[in-house]
């Protein structure tokens, strides 16, 4: 094993040199290592959809009424349907009219339905106020450039298949992103900057000014009047997440295990099985057991409220628990496509591209990035413990080891087990875990994705793994697989022998969700 270490040995720390983000917006503008960076506000919090923080319900809309001046409505209108889960919350289909009656309550608004006159709740992100831009098909609040690329370019979606955004970077504007196909290029997504008037209304082209967003959607839905293509169709919407599996278990998550019916098995975690199952009968759950013995329930237990208590788009959202009776039950929501190392591996995703791949690694910084705010290190970040679902939606599971810490670091009791090949020396020699762990470990994860699951330090034993690390050794570029220069260069980052050194996940997220605006053409503007 030694020659081998010794060839790939690099007898200087790694190289600090990050790529540059070519971005203009100085909020974008990564804090690299900075420890207080982690501390202060972070103004895209809930802005984009890889990059939104948390998401909470908002009593009112983020941008109510664009250009149609109405006070603040108490009627909202179903966006999606709905089929209620308990006595207490109401069905709906979309387009139905509702009158709110409280909004004040997490998740879950006390609504009249105006056309059954039934009386209950309702999630609420699945309405938005009646009239509103919000309640347009074709508006799509919190995504980003990348993920209105992802929306856009699926494949039942025609040429001119449309949506509109507000502007990851000018906070009175949108953006107009459109599906387009040239012979040179195939499909892509042309994006427009739709710029706010001085005093009320909206323009692409200085020529052609519209009273509203909706006035401007609408004229160009009749012609292209110089876009790319005329607007064709509104962009479908994904449901949005939903973090309880009715209004019953919003705060109390204990069910009877009756209610859960276990399907098929999905695979063997360290403490017990995994399976696909329904929760009612009815909606689509994974239930994770707990072996009798092999761990407290205790422990179990605390997973399952740290699970509860974090919510992010990228982490596996906790539904429920059956702890009354052995097995424990865990309840989350199901990811169709299993762990990121199998579907790398074995699955569909040995045919990812480098984009899809960056995709999911904004995915996960993204989570990790939250993780990071709230002062949670993960301390078992890798490959096997982020699930892919559908359209390559990448969440972080497995909070097992998870701490959440006072201070920046948590100090395991001795003899708790770790994965050596993707813990940070310091956490290895002297039980030193943190955020920056974390990202070390996050550099781990990352040469797991571009290798397609490859084994980290392919061929060396864990003992030969901590020696070599220890001594300056890192994963070397593989020649194997295409690994562009400048991401290699991010995974060396992370592998800083000196942990304030690393980049925040901040910086991470940030890297990888304008991975792909750097290395393509600036941002169009027609008529420009
Ligand atoms: P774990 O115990 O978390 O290591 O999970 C073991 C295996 O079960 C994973 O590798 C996945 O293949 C599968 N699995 C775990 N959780 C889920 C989930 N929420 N949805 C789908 N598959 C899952």
């Amino acid at each position: 094993m030694g020659n081998k270490c010794c060839s790939h040995r690099q007898d200087t720390e790694p190289p600090r040199v990050y790529p540059a983000i070519k971005n203009g917006d100085p909020l974008l503008k990564p804090s690299l290592g900075s420890i207080d960076s982690r501390y202060t506000p972070d103004p895209h919090r809930g802005r984009t959809a890889t990059g939104a923080d948390i998401i909470r319900p908002r009593a009112t809309p983020s941008r109510p009424n664009v250009g149609m001046g109405q006070p603040r409505p108490r009627i909202v209108v179903a966006l999606y349907n709905y089929n209620a889960r308990e006595h207490t919350d109401v069905s709906f289909v979309k387009g139905d009219r509702m009158e709110i009656i409280d909004d004040t309550e997490s998740d879950w608004w006390r609504v009249v339905h105006l056309g059954t006159r039934q009386e209950g709740l309702i999630p609420w992100n699945f309405v938005a106020p009646e009239k509103s831009v919000e309640s347009e098909d074709w508006f799509f609040d919190g995504v980003s450039r990348k993920e209105a690329d992802k929306l856009l370019l699926a494949e039942e979606n025609p040429r001119g298949t449309f949506l509109v955004r507000p502007s990851e970077h000018n906070p009175r504007g949108y953006s107009l992103s459109v599906k387009d196909w040239e012979e040179s290029r195939g499909y892509h997504v042309k994006h427009y900057k739709i710029k706010p008037l001085d005093h009320g209304g909206f323009y692409i082209a200085t020529n052609q000014t519209f009273m509203s967003l909706p006035a401007l959607v609408m004229a160009y839905t009749k012609n292209a009047l110089g876009l790319c293509h005329v607007l064709a169709k509104p962009c479908p919407k994904p449901k949005p997440q939903m973090w309880d599996i009715s209004p019953e278990l919003r705060d109390k998550y204990e069910i009877p295990r009756s209610e859960i019916q276990l399907i098929r098995k999905l695979g063997q975690g360290n403490f017990g099985e995994v399976h696909y199952g329904k929760w009612r009968n009815e909606i689509e759950v994974a239930v994770k057991t707990l072996k009798p013995g092999t761990m407290s329930t205790e422990a179990f237990l605390e997973e399952a409220a740290i699970m509860k208590k974090f919510r992010h788009m990228n982490l596996v959202a906790l539904y429920a628990v059956c702890t009354k009776e052995e097995p424990v039950y865990i309840v989350t929501e199901y990811m169709s496509k299993g762990s990121l190392l199998d579907f790398l591996r074995h699955g569909e995703g040995r045919d990812l591209k480098l984009d899809d791949l960056v995709y999911i690694a904004a995915q996960i910084a993204s989570g990790m990035k939250y993780l990071e705010l709230q002062l949670l290190i993960h301390r078992d970040l890798a490959a096997r413990n982020v699930l892919i679902g559908e359209k390559n939606v990448a969440k972080i599971c497995d909070f097992g080891l998870a701490r959440i810490i006072e201070d920046n670091e948590y100090c395991p009791k001795q003899g708790t087990r770790f994965p050596i090949k993707w813990t940070a020396p310091e956490a290895i020699q002297y039980c030193k875990f943190s955020i920056k762990s974390d990202v070390w470990s996050f550099g781990i994860l990352l040469m797991e994705l571009f290798t397609y699951g490859q084994v980290p330090y392919p061929g060396m034993h864990t003992q030969e793994v901590i020696k070599n690390v220890e001594r300056g050794y890192r994963m070397p570029k593989p020649v194997s697989h295409h690994l562009p220069e400048d991401i290699y260069i991010i995974m060396l980052g992370c592998w800083d022998a000196n942990p304030q050194k690393r980049p925040t996940f901040e910086f991470l997220f940030h890297y990888f969700d304008a991975y792909n605006v750097t290395s393509e053409l600036p941002y169009r503007e027609v008529f420009d």
